[in-house]
């Protein structure tokens, strides 16, 4: 049994508590650590809505790594390095293994190469292994172009776009996305940094480059509004005609100056009423050529819990150190 714990018990912690209990011939759940005061001291059962698991969630991250001994931690509470670097040090120093879907640890060796450089010594030190992970980044604009590469004689040039539906995410993601806005807001937004769009183009084509041994000059992202031509309204977000809908965001990577890696991500509310068909799709220019789509996409919120549980047996069995997906074995369901 391996002992898990869980830090970060929002959207995604509550799904991948939720998939660890599902699989108690191979998982342990041994904790749940948050901040938020009107979840610290109830069950974790209680708050899923099912009978009580007798695991209260707590505040206080050493407590729990002394008392629970956890094998491994899945940190679920950011999306960037810098605001959860102090977790991952204070997990490794407890000589625990990590997974996070922080997006931005997904590859940070290129955007925080000190601070990658950092964890991968801390993880040397304490024998333990680290792995970023998720649905994207993580698995469908970098880990699946990665592996259909492995099929090809030879790559000239990658196409690849993920076209989802945002009408069941809330409000911070309608905010972070520019949902709701009029064009002129959209693109202020996106000065001010209050609009993002998608985090994790930097660490996708980086990835993908170091993978098949592409020296990149540059990667450069580009943030359009969708303008909706129609009325769309979903439980937290009312859009009409002129208004923004999404966000249509390309990362682009060049070598020779040209464009060799291009990802889209064009995230909106309601694409039906467009006749936008959802799903992934990747070309790959090269010898073969490839085409795979996935329609409608692998849905994101699933993917992630999926992804973050299937790889805790593969990161507690590795070599210690800091990996990526592009250095793991393939992930693979734990079905048990
Ligand atoms: P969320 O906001 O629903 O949940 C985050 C939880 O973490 C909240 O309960 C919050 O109280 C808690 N938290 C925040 N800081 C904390 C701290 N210092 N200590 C303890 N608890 C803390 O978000 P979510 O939808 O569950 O997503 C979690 C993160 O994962 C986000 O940053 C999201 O962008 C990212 N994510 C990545 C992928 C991927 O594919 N890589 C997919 C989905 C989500």
């Amino acid at each position: 049994m391996i002992r898990v714990a869980v830090w970060g018990f929002g959207a995604m912690g509550k799904g991948i508590v939720e998939n660890i209990l599902e699989k108690n011939e191979t998982l342990k759940l041994i904790g749940v650590l948050d901040i938020n005061r009107e979840l610290i001291g109830k069950d974790v059962g209680t708050i899923l809505g099912r009978e009580e698991i007798g695991i209260t969630v707590l505040s206080d991250p050493e407590r729990l790594f002394n008392e629970a001994f956890p094998d491994v931690v899945v940190l679920a509470t950011n999306s960037f390095v810098e605001n959860i670097i102090g977790s991952i040090k204070l997990v490794l120093k407890n000589h625990i293994n990590l997974i996070t879907i922080a997006e931005e640890m997904a590859y940070p060796f290129y955007t925080h190469p000190e601070d990658s450089q950092i964890i991968d010594s801390l993880a040397k030190r304490y024998g333990v292994t680290v792995l970023g992970t998720g649905i994207n980044p993580g698995f469908i604009l970098d880990t699946l172009i990665i592996t259909l590469t492995g099929t090809c004689k030879k790559v000239k040039k990658i196409k690849a776009r993920r076209v989802n539906d945002l009408s069941p995410f809330g409000p911070t993601v309608m905010k972070t996305q520019g949902v709701g806005t009029t064009p002129e807001e959209f693109y202020k937004g996106i000065e001010k940094g209050e609009i993002v769009g998608h985090i994790g183009f930097q660490q996708s084509i980086s990835m993908i480059a170091d993978a098949i041994g592409w020296k990149l000059e540059k990667i450069e992202e580009t943030r359009e509004p969708i303008i909706s031509t129609v009325y769309r309204k979903t439980k937290y977000i009312e859009v009409t005609p002129g208004m923004v809908a999404g966000c249509k965001h390309i990362g682009r990577g060049y070598m020779n100056n040209e464009v060799v890696i291009e990802l889209e991500h064009p995230q909106q509310i309601k694409p039906e009423l467009e006749n936008i068909e959802t799903g992934d799709y990747i070309d790959i220019e090269g010898e073969p050529n490839i085409n795979l789509f996935i329609k409608p996409e692998i849905p994101g919120g699933v993917g992630t819990v999926a992804m973050a549980v299937n790889m805790i047996p593969l990161v507690v069995e590795h070599a210690p150190g800091f990996y990526s997906m592009k250095d793991f074995p393939i992930p693979r369901c734990l079905n048990q």
